[in-house]
């Protein structure tokens, strides 16, 4: 993630922190400095909340360790003001792996929160709820077991991408095909999302915020996993173009320019012969314009980090991989021979397509 600062290394995970946590760290101070002028309180807020930091820490290594049983690797560990995020390598996909991953972080919580009660029980027993409103040495530890409990309770409420959505996920794909089954758990999320944003404006901003996190989030993992299920069988050959615009490294950009105005492509395979030398995005054609001209040659703004298909790949596996490279269209290659193009708005279409028959189906039976 942007502007997040390394801040130590456990067991091979980075540790991170968002700049914006900072943000949160200075509104304590301030507030909890407002209530009664006293610098001492202010810092007992802060060690409050570093040490209520360290359980999320240990909640995101729940799921970190849980997932590496399952051989993926956690890549990196953010701390943002709304919570922890652990960053994998990949998501597991198997129903009970997912169960495990999902519910490993809240199980750290709740035995944080058992071993603190065991404690308060045999040492200093259990102050009553109200003196938490003023925190100080003699009920800290009462405090950060309460919290404990209030995350596990919280990240177990349903709302995808949250834990709990991810365990409703989890429970729905044993019946399910995966991506019907993250449909359902993110509509249910998106609703406890809507919820959590109308509580927040009566409560606390931090809902709102959280709110909209899991809106987003849900979102846009629905639609990867809508994307992913769709694409699941259909190869590089079945998206198949061999009809497509050549343009030549010497060629001038405007040549680039009427082949954008002309056609319905937007992105050009740049051949010196039957070689690919590169791409010309829409981007980069548009920044030639700029920076350039429209008598420069292609070859200026052209880039060279494309990627190069066979017709045999999955496009499951490789579509992503496409469009975060930044290029809406690759190559593809049989042997050394060039075969045609792959372009988003092609799979795209592929994509309508098969969903049309796909709703076909029962009538047709
Ligand atoms: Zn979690």
């Amino acid at each position: 993630m942007k502007w997040s600062f390394f801040i130590g290394r456990i067991s091979g995970i980075g540790l991170y922190v968002h700049w914006t946590f900072f943000i949160l760290i200075g509104w304590i101070f301030f507030s909890y400095y407002q209530k009664n002028q006293s610098t001492a309180e202010a810092f007992m807020g802060i060690w409050f909340i570093l040490a209520l930091f360290g359980c999320v820490v240990l909640h995101e290594l729940g799921h970190a360790f849980a997932a590496k049983r399952f051989n993926i690797v956690t890549k990196q560990i953010t701390l943002l003001p709304i919570g922890g995020l652990a960053q994998m390598e990949k998501l597991p996909e198997k129903p009970m792996q997912e169960l495990w991953v999902a519910i490993a972080g809240p199980l750290v919580n709740l035995v944080l929160a058992l071993l603190l009660f065991i404690y308060l029980g045999a040492t200093s027993g259990f102050p009553s709820i109200e003196t938490l409103k003023v925190l100080d040495a003699s009920n800290f530890l009462f405090g950060l077991f309460t919290a404990n409990i209030v995350l596990a309770v919280f990240n177990l409420i349903p709302a995808f991408p949250m834990d709990g959505g991810r365990v409703l996920r989890a429970l729905l794909a044993f019946k399910f095909e995966r991506g019907k089954a993250t449909r359902i758990a993110a509509n249910v999320g998106q609703l406890l999302a809507i919820g959590f944003v109308f509580l927040g404006f009566f409560s606390n901003v931090w809902l709102v915020f959280i709110g909209i996190f899991i809106y987003v989030g849900a979102e846009s993992e629905a639609g990867y996993e809508e994307t992913k299920s769709a694409l699941s069988g259909i190869t590089v050959k079945d998206a198949l173009m061999r009809r497509f615009t050549r343009l030549h490294p010497a060629d001038p950009l405007r040549k680039a320019v009427e082949a954008l105005l002309n056609g319905q492509e937007r992105e050009f395979i740049v051949m010196e012969g039957d070689v690919v030398k590169g791409i010309l995005t829409r981007n980069r054609l548009i920044q030639g314009l700029a920076d350039y001209g429209d008598s420069s040659p292609v070859s200026d703004s052209m880039r060279s980090d494309f990627v190069a298909l066979r017709p045999d790949m999955a496009l499951e596996k490789i579509y992503h991989e496409m469009l975060s490279n930044g290029c809406e269209v690759a190559p593809v290659y049989d042997g050394g021979a060039l075969l045609g193009i792959v372009d988003k708005e092609n799979v795209e279409e592929l994509l309508l397509v098969r969903k049309a028959l796909n709703q076909l189906k029962p009538a047709a039976q």
